[in-house]
């Protein structure tokens, strides 16, 4: 039975090594803050934004939080953002996403000083990306290129099949595989025949929101599987993509959810963060 990706284990070993970053940094009088965003009140926004702020704390990274009203203009959202961009003390600015229907994501995501992107989410970024140069990497697909490294998994020449193709998962995660010199394919709801595809996976990383969409007969033997998905049972429990029973008697490693992709994705923010604040201008 396949091996698992303890992804709450990696993420508090990455924390304490940060912990020994900050420390360095505020001896030098600079400590990262990290300031998030948050507009209105969903729910899954505001427990994302909470496990932020404490996974902040627990490396000694400051953060704060501000909370403004769904009712927020888009052009006072702009105003802050700018002067955030303008605040020598703060290095990483998130916006939690999604944003009210009146506000356009892609223009706040576009205003935010690119040296302060921790998402990732940046078009200079993503495009700095592409490109294989150094820049702050989209959260969830670092996350899981770490993951995979942690375990010594193969990537160059191998085959990786990504399902799912959202631009803070699927297509980032599928380019820096592509960095790292894997055979990278896309899947997702349009395509035919998903099977043929992910059964030729070395590494099949599953993006979709679907609970159970993956199951053993998907996976060819020995593969690698990372379940991103986080999917909310009726019974209030959390479930990936991915029939993680069934997988993990054909798979070689596979990402349990919880304690898998979600808490890398936290601890990757930490570590953006903390890049930003070694950036930080003089
Ligand atoms: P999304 O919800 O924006 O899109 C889903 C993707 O799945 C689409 O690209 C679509 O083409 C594809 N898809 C849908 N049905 C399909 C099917 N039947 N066959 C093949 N492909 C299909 O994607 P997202 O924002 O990347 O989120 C995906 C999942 O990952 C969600 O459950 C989300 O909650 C979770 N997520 C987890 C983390 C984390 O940190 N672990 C981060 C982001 C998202």
């Amino acid at each position: 039975s396949a091996e698992i990706i303890n992804g709450k284990e990696l993420a508090q070993q990455l924390k304490d090594n940060m912990k020994n970053e900050v420390t360095e940094l505020r001896d030098k009088g600079i400590t990262p803050h990290l300031t998030v965003v948050l507009i209105g009140d969903n729910p899954a926004s505001k427990s994302y934004v909470k496990g932020k702020k404490k996974a902040s704390a627990e490396t000694g990274i400051s953060s704060d939080i501000i909370e403004l009203p769904d009712s927020t203009s888009e052009e006072k959202l702009l105003q802050l953002i700018s002067e955030l961009n303008n605040d020598p003390e703060v290095d990483g600015i998130l916006v939690q996403l999604p944003l009210p229907e009146h506000i356009a994501e892609q223009k706040v995501i576009e205003y935010i000083d690119p040296g302060k992107d921790v998402d990732g989410f940046h078009p200079v970024n993503i495009g700095r990306m592409m490109t294989g140069k150094d820049t702050f990497l989209p959260c969830t697909p670092f996350g899981i290129v770490t993951m995979l490294k942690s375990k010594n998994i193969a990537i160059s020449g191998q085959h990786v099949v990504v399902i799912g193709r959202s631009n803070i998962v699927g297509k980032p995660v599928g380019q820096l595989l592509l960095n790292e010199n894997a055979t990278v394919t896309y899947c997702h709801s349009k395509t035919k025949g998903l099977k043929q595809f992910t059964k030729m996976a070395d590494i099949l990383i599953v993006a979709v929101g679907i609970p159970g969409a993956i199951g053993a007969d998907h996976i060819k033997p020995g593969a690698a599987i990372i379940d991103v998905g986080i999917n909310r049972l009726a019974d209030g429990s959390l479930t990936g993509d991915v029939d993680f029973e069934e997988a993990k008697e054909v798979a070689s490693y596979i990402t349990p959810v919880p304690k898998g992709v979600g808490p890398m994705t936290i601890t990757m923010l930490l570590q953006n963060t903390i890049k930003a604040a070694k950036g930080r201008k003089a």
